[in-house]
């Protein structure tokens, strides 16, 4: 199919976004290419950081390196620590501040920005991984910060009765501790960030001084370095400790629509009120844009999603999956 762009031109001077139409022959390579590139990146660029191995690196007297999950962000670190508890944690907090050092403690390295870089010591808190207790009844679970999210919830469905976080981003491999300091949220206007589940934790700060605090804390104090700290861009101290809300454990359905991007854009509230979760990717030059929805049911039996990649496999189809909507709303 091929076509002239449409330009509208409103008599306030406003001017509505050029709709292409698609070129098919043009669209099958763009579509070819942009699969190339999303393998051969994933197959040479995200390799994922291996904190056990870099601090075995860095015990030896290596020199490491650090970098973001896409390798846009690099640095080394004069030390590259994995403390396994309290005692050795506080010892290299206050080593590093007689010696003036900054310390930074990453996750995965997911984050989009050099947040968690330094060349001072830098930690990561995988060996804080432990579930420490789960209170069904209360829906609450208590957990190392350092635990990564995709064993979090693994833990939590695997108990009796089964049970899951609230919501949690798109990807599942970061630290509990690193999602709750950026603020990481998903989808769903009914929902809120992962941080807003956060009902205690525990910081080590920079003197090494271990701090309580909780939602409903009596002391004022520890009331607002709980409200700090529950999304606390690494900047206050090592998260070590998070009591989190938790609910029963559920499944999702899901369906993509392809819908001309005007109706999405005139009809978003009602669309995203109409299911727990929305996804909507715009297609530039197009006018389309692809909805991914979702909505929770009673648990099943398919097995518990790991990621995106996975969840796809796992996840049920309600409706049609495959048909273009576009232009039958159009
Ligand atoms: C492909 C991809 C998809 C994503 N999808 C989503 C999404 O759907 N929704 C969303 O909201 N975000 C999303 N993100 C962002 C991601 O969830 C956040 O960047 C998150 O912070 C990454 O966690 P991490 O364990 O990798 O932390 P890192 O990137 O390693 O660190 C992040 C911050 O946490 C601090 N930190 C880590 N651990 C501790 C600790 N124990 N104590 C104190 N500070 C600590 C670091 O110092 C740093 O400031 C995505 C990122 C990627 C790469």
């Amino acid at each position: 199919m091929t076509g002239h762009a449409q330009d509208h031109h409103h008599q306030d001077g406003h001017r509505d976004p050029p709709n292409f139409p698609i070129q098919e022959g043009r669209a099958i390579w763009g579509f070819l290419l942009a699969f190339l590139a999303y393998w051969l990146s994933h197959r040479f660029v995200y390799v994922e950081n291996d904190p056990g191995a870099l601090a075995r690196a860095s015990a030896r007297g290596e020199r490491v390196e650090w970098s973001s999950f896409d390798k846009f962000y690099k640095q080394a670190p004069t030390l590259f620590l994995q403390p396994s508890n309290h005692e050795e944690l506080i010892g290299i907090l206050r080593e590093a501040a007689a010696s003036n050092q900054t310390v930074k403690v990453v996750g995965s390295g997911h984050s989009w920005t050099p947040i968690g870089l330094t060349d001072g010591v830098m930690l990561n808190l995988d060996k804080f991984n432990k579930v420490l207790s789960i209170d069904a009844s209360a829906k609450t679970v208590t957990v190392q910060a350092g635990i990564r999210i995709r064993d979090l919830s693994a833990a939590l469905a695997a108990h009796d009765p089964p049970l899951a976080l609230r919501n949690t981003g798109v990807l599942d491999r970061q630290s509990l501790a690193g999602a709750l300091a950026t603020g990481t949220h998903g989808t769903g206007i009914r929902y809120k960030i992962m941080s807003a589940d956060v009902v205690a934790l525990e910081l080590v700060t920079a003197g090494g001084n271990v701090l309580r605090g909780s939602r409903r804390d009596p002391d004022p104090a520890m009331r607002d370095m709980f409200e700090a700290a529950v999304l606390h861009l690494g900047a206050l101290g090592v998260l070590t400790e998070v009591s989190m809300e938790v609910v029963e454990a559920f499944s999702v359905i899901k369906r993509n629509r392809l819908l001309p991007l005007n109706t999405v854009l005139s009809t978003l509230p009602a669309l995203a009120a109409g299911v727990d979760h929305l996804l909507v990717w715009f297609i530039p030059y197009t006018g389309r844009a692809q909805l991914m929805e979702s909505l929770r049911i009673p648990p099943t039996k398919v097995p518990p999603t790991h990621d995106w990649g996975d969840s796809r496999k796992h996840c049920q189809n309600f409706g049609s999956t495959s048909g273009d909507e576009a232009s039958a709303a159009q």
